[in-house]
This record gives C-alpha cells, structure tokens and sequence, in this order.
C-alpha cells in the first residue's frame, strides 16, 4: 500500500508529505457512533445486512433451514456470510464495510475517519437499524439463536466476569 516510501521522497519540501500518507482505514467504532459497541456486545454474528438465512435455504434447496442437514445448513450459513455488506470485528469492536477500500485520507490534527465504503455502511439505513436494537435482558439472552449463544459465551468469559457467573453462563448456554 507504501504507507512510507511517498511519504520519505516527499519528506524534503518542507511541508511534509509525510503527513498526507493515507492511512490504514479503521473501520467504523464507537468514535462514529456510540452504539457500534453496545451492537457488537450483543451480536455474535460475524457480520450483517446479509439475507435471512430462511430465505438462502429456501432458494438454495427449497426446504426450511432447521430441516437442512448440518452440511446443507453449513453451505447456507456460507451463503449468507459471502452477502454480508459489513463483517463485525469483535475483538476490536470495529465493523468495517466488506467493499472497504483499506486506506482513508490521513487528514490530521484530525483522526483518520472510515473509508468511503464503510461511510457508506455507517449511513446505511440497514447498519442504523442494527445498532439500534436494544441489549436484551440477561434473562431473555437464553432466547438467543443457539448458534450465536455459543460464541456469545466464548465472547462473555473471555471478559472479566467471576468463574461462578461463567458456570452460570456455560450452564445456559449449553447446546
Ligand atoms: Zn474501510
């Protein structure tokens, strides 16, 4: 991408370059909108505004996803995840936009803001919609897709929860 090497000719103008250098896109985070994190900590899914999984099963073996054998869900859980517009990064709570052009404008004092693609993400109608759900209640996350409940517990006692609070949660959240 040659983060440096246009910046090092230009480093003699006076003027730094250096400076104009694009940098790495970060992606979109709580810095664009304090809700990114809140959705990340509630969501396990690796990413978003994909088609429903019934609809994929349907069209792709005409049956409903919970009647597909493992493999066949498998290849709908595929599907799904290769039409997601944005993939969720969990550990850094950061969603990037999955066109993001990798590099953004480095305009400083100011921080370096999301690419246009993962803007556009940021703007989208189906990104506000996701990050506006409300955490559900401890009590009601039983009722979470099985599938994400898993990597939910992964997620939570990888956190700095008590190990009796992550029995509790081994406990619920066994297949
Ligand atoms: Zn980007």
């Amino acid at each position: 991408m040659g983060f440096t090497k246009a910046g090092k000719k230009a480093g003699n103008t006076g003027l730094s370059l250096l400076s104009l250098e694009p940098k790495p896109c970060p992606g979109i985070s709580e810095s664009d909108n304090a809700r990114v994190g809140t959705y990340l900590k509630r969501t396990a899914a690796p990413g978003g505004s994909g088609h429903a999984l019934g609809d994929i099963a349907k069209e792709m073996f005409n049956k409903f996803f919970s009647k597909l054998s493992k493999k066949k869900q498998n290849e709908v859980l595929n599907a799904q995840l290769h039409g997601h517009q944005w993939k969720n990064d969990h550990q850094r709570l950061r969603v990037f936009s999955t066109s993001c052009q990798k590099v953004t404008p480095n305009l400083p004092p100011n921080r370096p803001l999301p690419c246009k693609s993962c803007h556009k993400i940021l703007t989208s109608k189906a990104f506000r919609v996701a990050i506006a759900k409300p955490t559900p209640l401890p009590k009601n996350q039983i009722y979470t897709n099985k599938r994400f409940r898993i990597q939910c517990w992964v997620n939570f006692t990888a956190g700095s929860l008590d190990s009796k609070t992550s029995l509790k949660l081994k406990y619920v959240n066994a297949p």
